[in-house]
């Protein structure tokens, strides 16, 4: 509603085009069903946060600021006016301009714009560090470009972005067609009619405020996009056959299908996932291999983009020594970086001094981790810092990832994802902190990074280094439920092959023998 209580007639904003980028139904829940959205979490009121600070270091470059205009006047047809008149009569720079379309339908708030030789520049402020690949980025500009042109006649000279890390990027339009194409599509959405019936993929979905309502009602549906791995052309062509739910995807013969639909191994992939979906219980594709190189090495660690320069960096190197993985709670090593820039240098050589150190005592264990992330932080950090003793050269010959060449690979799950966040409380494993996971993390992290007082960085740093103590007991609940099965397999079979008292040739006849 605005100001004075009265439903505000639908407009599309770059807020909402960003929406419908990511999602139509989602820009649809926002405006028709916004109550079904989960609270904002820590880690979106950081980026916030974030977000906001960056936009207040940009403004501070520009002289001649006034506003911002879409602050002090709320009622947004006022606000409107004062920019056009702003722009006729001044040469200032404008701080969240508004610019409403003729017939009411759309609107757009840039952060800035600016005149430059009696040129307008439009100029946002963005968290991203490159704006290639960032097609909504590119689209929210091209809408304040055509905003600013039908409401106040100027065609802006130039788009451009403060980046993340500083960097002024100009920023391409998309095609015209394209961008009125999305407009018309945002404002049919905002207008009404029926909710999308849209689900997207899982990764996507996870950290959408709307994940609950769509994922719950799409298994309680029995659709087949909840299927893990599924593919929009596959859906398509399974649709054309009839195939629309879950229980008739688990009953179709997997080889015809793969053969039907030319998809090979995607087939059998997906007709057993469904099987294992419908009927709420594994379905191994393999008997487990674990490596039995002993004692095993658990390894997570915890990243984040640095807060002073945008680069990546690994904050904490979280490692167990298990000589038992059946055994008690695991000793664990939280090997964290400074808190300065540039302090994760100093992590990286703690971790590679300890890893040398376990290296040198135990030639042949396994290091565990889960998921390719520790690898990619290896590459990284060896790039950057280097690793003259080639520590982690060794790591990797030895290195097991539980996800991608045990889960992935072995079993089929009841689970909309294989991440380790889904996968071990289904085998019993429980996190001590709920409120934790990655991002909830490096909120900490950026927090301790934050506070003056060592007190409360020490406790943000024992509560991270919790957490990563937890990843660690997950990935362990795993081996362990793998090892379980794999007593429970090897049990079967040697009751299915073992001579038996009723079969002939059985042990009760051959001590009858003699
Ligand atoms: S949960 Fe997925 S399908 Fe639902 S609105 Fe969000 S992105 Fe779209």
């Amino acid at each position: 509603v605005g100001p004075d209580g009265t439903p505000r007639p639908p407009r599309v904003s770059a807020g909402a085009l960003r929406s419908l980028w990511a999602c139509e139904r989602r820009l649809y829940l926002e405006r028709h069903a916004p109550a079904l959205a989960a609270p904002r979490g820590a880690h979106d009121t950081m980026l916030r946060e974030l977000a906001g600070d960056h936009v207040r270091r940009v403004r501070e470059r520009f002289s001649d600021v006034r506003g911002p205009i879409r602050g002090e006047i709320r009622d947004e047809t006022r606000a409107a006016a004062e920019t056009v008149r702003l722009l006729r009569e001044t040469r200032a720079t404008l701080h969240r301009p508004v610019f409403l379309a003729p017939d009411g339908t759309a609107i757009a708030v840039p952060d800035f714009v600016y005149w430059e030789d009696e040129a307008l520049v439009v100029h946002d402020a963005r968290l991203a560090s490159r704006i290639e690949g960032h097609y909504d980025i590119r689209v929210q500009l091209t809408h304040h470009a055509a905003l600013i042109e039908e409401a106040a006649g100027i065609r802006p000279a130039r788009l451009e972005v403060t980046s993340g890390r500083d960097q002024v990027l100009v920023g391409e339009p998309i095609p015209d067609s394209q961008y009125r194409a999305l407009r018309a599509r945002a404002l049919g959405l905002l207008s009404g009619g029926a909710e999308p019936d849209v689900l997207k993929a899982h990764s996507r979905c996870e950290s959408c405020p709307f994940y609950r309502h769509c994922w719950s009602r799409a298994e309680a549906d029995g659709r087949i996009e909840a299927v893990p791995g599924m593919r929009h052309e596959v859906l398509r062509a399974l649709g054309a056959r009839g195939v629309r739910t879950l229980q008739q995807l688990a009953s179709l013969d997997p080889e015809a299908l793969a053969d039907s639909l030319k998809i090979g191994r995607l087939g059998r992939h997906l007709v057993l996932s469904a099987r294992a979906l419908r009927d709420r219980a594994p379905v191994w594709l393999e008997t487990p291999r674990l490596p039995p190189g002993r004692p095993l090495v658990w390894l997570d660690c915890e990243g984040d983009s640095d807060p002073d320069d945008g680069a990546q960096v690994v904050y904490l190197w979280g490692l167990a020594v298990d000589p038992d993985p059946a055994g008690g709670p695991l000793q664990v090593e939280s090997l964290f970086g400074d808190l300065a820039p540039g302090g994760d240098a100093a992590g990286w050589r703690r971790f590679l001094a300890r890893a040398g150190e376990i290296r040198a005592r135990f030639p042949g264990a396994v290091w565990v981790h889960y998921s390719p992330y520790e690898r990619t932080a290896f590459a990284m950090c060896r790039r950057r810092y280097g690793d003259p003793e080639g520590v982690t050269d060794h790591i990797e010959r030895s290195a097991f990832d539980l996800h991608a060449e045990a889960i992935t690979r072995w079993v089929k799950l009841p689970l909309r994802s294989l991440s380790i966040k889904h996968v071990a409380p289904f085998v019993g494993f429980h996190w001590s902190d709920p409120e934790s996971g990655s991002a909830w993390s490096l909120v900490q992290y950026r927090r301790a990074r934050a506070t003056a007082d060592p007190g409360a960085r020490r406790a943000i740093l024992d509560r991270i280094a919790a957490y990563n103590r937890d990843d660690l007991e997950a990935m362990r609940a795993v081996w362990r439920w793998i090892e379980q099965w794999l007593g429970r397999m090897r049990r079967q079979r040697h009751a299915a092959t073992a001579p038996s008292r009723h079969r002939p040739g059985g042990a009760v006849r051959r001590t009858r023998a003699p």
